[in-house]
């Protein structure tokens, strides 16, 4: 089964406090979208302007990512800048040119209507909002926030909880929402306003995931070189929602949520090892399931027989 992903397409400038990468692929809806097509096919939604490499249309069609919801319109692609601080965790967002993504309205084509599994990257909820009124009878639905969807748009946000299975969201975003210090009583809290189940990624300590009536916590793979943490949330969506969908139409239980939250975290592991989508355009699916093995050696906590 598909996923629809929407979110934004970027060119992105990043900076380290060794290295900086101009005007590089970026925005939550590719790396989400990379990340999902390991699993299942993506049809993919958003708009870039004519300045936006053709080769990048090449790379999606080699991931059987669906382009034709990607409007490619008159003027410059969405531009922002981030500067990371030496401890790889605090970013300082420089500069953001909403360039042709002011004006975008997202349409969907009518052969992506139907598709069962959406996740909705970060970008504005209004927006969130529009593409899930196009979609016909989708089965699951996630989204991602931001703490600037939260701080200005909390009433279109607020709507549209209630429409979805799984909402995912940092730490800080958590405790942004609720006004509560208690990650475990922000996600249950989080969970009454409307989603069915609610991440919260907590970056290099791992990701929570509150259900009805469970509870996961899973750590994040001990990685020892991180080059350019951007878009690690977008990826660990993408894989997690990608995951759901490539396991077809049975049962979406607890159990498998929880491999879902794993495999995110091994895509967003392998995303954050280089620069912009870097890594996971030469990653290999034995990586992934070899690193998958070493998550569910890591959390044994008893000796196996
Ligand atoms: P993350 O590291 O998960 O916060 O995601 C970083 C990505 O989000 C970058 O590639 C940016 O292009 C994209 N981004 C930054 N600001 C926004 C925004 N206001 N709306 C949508 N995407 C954004």
């Amino acid at each position: 089964m598909s996923v629809l992903i929407v979110g934004s397409i970027a060119l992105d400038t990043v900076k380290t406090p060794v290295e900086e990468h101009t005007d590089q692929l970026g925005g939550s809806a590719s790396y989400a979208a990379v990340g999902a097509s390991f699993f299942s096919p993506v049809n993919l939604v958003g708009v870039v302007g004519d300045d936006f490499p053709r080769s990048e249309f090449d790379f999606w069609k080699s991931r059987h990512i669906d382009s034709s919801g990607v409007q490619q319109v008159a003027g410059k692609t969405f531009r922002w800048s981030g500067e990371y601080a030496w401890d790889l965790n605090t970013r300082e967002t420089k500069s953001i040119a909403l360039n042709v993504f002011e004006n975008f309205k997202p349409e969907l084509p009518d052969h992506f209507r139907d598709t069962e599994f959406v996740l909705l990257a970060n970008i504005a909820p209004s927006l969130q909002l529009h593409v899930l009124s196009q979609m016909r009878r989708p089965r699951f639905v996630i989204a991602d926030t931001m703490d600037l969807w939260i701080e200005t748009t909390r009433r279109d946000l607020d709507a549209l909880l209630p429409r979805l299975d799984l909402l995912i969201l940092n730490d800080s975003e958590a405790r942004q929402m609720t006004g509560d210090t208690s990650l475990i009583r922000a996600g249950r809290v989080i969970r009454r306003m409307g989603p069915r189940y609610v991440a919260v990624k907590k970056g290099e300590h791992g990701a929570l995931l509150f259900g009805p009536d469970d509870f996961f916590s899973c750590g994040a793979y001990p990685l020892e070189d991180i080059h350019d943490p951007t878009g690690a949330g977008d990826t660990f969506a993408g894989g997690l929602a990608g995951y759901l969908a490539g396991q077809g139409g049975g049962e979406i239980d607890f159990a498998l949520l929880r491999r879902a939250v794993i495999y995110g975290s091994v895509l967003a592991s392998f995303n954050v090892e280089a620069f912009s989508l870097d890594r996971l355009r030469r990653l290999a699916d034995e990586e992934i399931h070899d690193r998958y093995q070493m998550f569910r050696v890591m959390s044994q906590f008893e000796v196996l027989p």
